[in-house]
């Protein structure tokens, strides 16, 4: 994040969290890329014995009870170690628990915020299907009613800690026949009998999560575990893409930086024709616009961290924010890492500098959490309503009417 912008609170925070980036050792990283890891508990402990573990879950249950700033801020310095990792920090701590805090009971808050924070559980989502992930209303997982309790059937796929997580928070279908939006629960689910991770992914980046599939069998858990209350579900779902996409956006900022930063270094000492090729244009150019698009990153997570703080802005108009800042965010850092990859030649398609690492594992930015297709579809429904409002504010200049022949309304034939 900006220096400028911080306060000396939050360039304490940021010092803080720059530490800790500093202290993951460096096979944990290698290990983990290389799947000799498939789950960091080590990891996750220290950052819960360091506070560093849910910037914005209230300090009652562990967190520090901050804002939205602050976590972008968080985000971006931990970002900067692993993509994976950060993945792992936020997934539990900011997804998960940021859900039980909003809609958990103070029981589910006691029995999971608070240890989550401390580094001793991990809690994972599971929200997608082997069905398919982008179309969230047609979960298949059902829950149905059995005295008290309510039994799950069904399968998750990707989830990130399938392998290592304690808990999961599963969306299920509790009314099959009511309207999509009332059709679903959120269910905190303990890995208990009939929970089983079954197929761990080999993936291209974001290695040594754990992310694999989730089976559940006849799962008989008690109403208490619903977030939200029964079919309760989408309001879980809304919230939750906050941080899903926002925490995304932040943590992308950091994860790409030490691309720009090495090729920064390279370009300045690498020569050729007997000068340092940052001299070339073509080379000296595109570390001049990854600059640019890291400093546009930066201020997109910015701003519409400062909108959700707020409380100011609307629903719709926060979703197209968030929506349209995990779009540009991972697009941008994708050409930056390409970028950043081009200017090394040859050494910077190899395992001698991290770029390599780096470009596989935020290609994943553009998939998860939301494709970038549906980012766009989000935007697009948000603007054309917010679009309605702009026009029929009177108070801004309609320029439509400053064209030469403006008032040729026979010219203007829109059927
Ligand atoms: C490494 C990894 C970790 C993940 N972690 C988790 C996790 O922890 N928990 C979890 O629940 N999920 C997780 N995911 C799942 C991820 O969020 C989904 O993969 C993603 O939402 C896309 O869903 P899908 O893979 O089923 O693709 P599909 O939904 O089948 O989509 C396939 C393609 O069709 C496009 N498409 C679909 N519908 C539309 C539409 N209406 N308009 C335009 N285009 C459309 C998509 O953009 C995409 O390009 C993870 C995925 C990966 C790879």
């Amino acid at each position: 994040m900006f220096d400028f912008i911080m306060t000396e609170e939050q360039k304490k925070l940021r010092d803080e969290v720059r530490a800790f980036t500093k202290w993951v050792p460096r096979e944990l990283i290698l290990d983990m890329d290389a799947e000799k890891i498939q789950f960091p508990h080590e990891y996750l402990k220290e950052a819960g014995r360091r506070n560093l573990l849910g910037t914005r879950i209230p300090k009652k249950y562990g967190g520090r009870g901050l804002k939205w700033v602050d976590a972008g801020i968080v985000g971006e310095e931990i970002g900067v170690a692993s993509y994976s990792l950060a993945c792992l920090h936020g997934v539990g701590a900011d997804l998960v628990c940021d859900a039980i805090v909003n809609f958990g009971s103070e029981e589910l808050k006691q029995e999971i915020v608070v240890p989550l924070m401390k580094g001793e559980i991990y809690a994972a989502e599971g929200l997608t299907e082997p069905r398919g992930g982008s179309d969230f209303f047609g979960t298949t997982t059902q829950a149905v009613k059995d005295g008290d309790d309510w039994v799950l059937n069904g399968q998750k796929r990707f989830v990130v800690g399938a392998e290592g997580a304690d808990w999961f928070l599963i969306y299920a279908l509790t009314d099959p026949d009511a309207p999509p939006h009332k059709r679903l629960t959120a269910f905190m689910v303990p890995r208990t009998a009939g929970v089983e991770s079954k197929y761990i992914y080999g993936l291209m980046g974001v290695r040594g999560g754990g992310a694999g599939r989730v089976l559940l069998e006849d799962v008989r858990i008690p109403e208490r575990y619903a977030l939200n209350g029964i079919h309760g579900g989408f309001n879980v779902f809304l919230n939750m893409m906050i941080p899903e996409r926002l925490g995304t956006s932040d943590m992308t900022v950091g994860a790409v930086r030490p691309a720009l930063e090495i090729a920064t270094r390279y370009t300045s000492k690498r020569k050729a024709f007997g000068q340092a090729i940052r001299n070339f244009q073509a080379v000296g150019f595109k570390v001049a616009d990854s600059a640019m698009q890291l400093d546009s990153m930066r201020s997109m997570v910015y701003s519409t961290c400062l909108a959700v703080d707020s409380g100011q802005v609307s629903a719709g108009k926060i979703r197209r924010m968030v929506s349209q800042t995990k779009k540009f965010t991972s697009e941008a850092a994708w050409e930056i890492a390409n970028n950043c990859m081009q200017v090394l030649g040859g050494i910077g398609y190899t395992d001698v500098f991290p770029i390599e690492r780096i470009l596989r594992d935020i290609r994943l930015s553009m998939i998860w959490v939301g494709s970038n297709e549906i980012m766009q579809s989000i935007v697009q429904t948000e603007w054309y309503k917010e679009y309605k409002e702009i026009m029929a504010d009177d108070s801004i200049r309609d320029v439509e009417q400053d064209a030469l022949n403006s008032d040729e309304v026979d010219e203007k034939v829109y059927e």
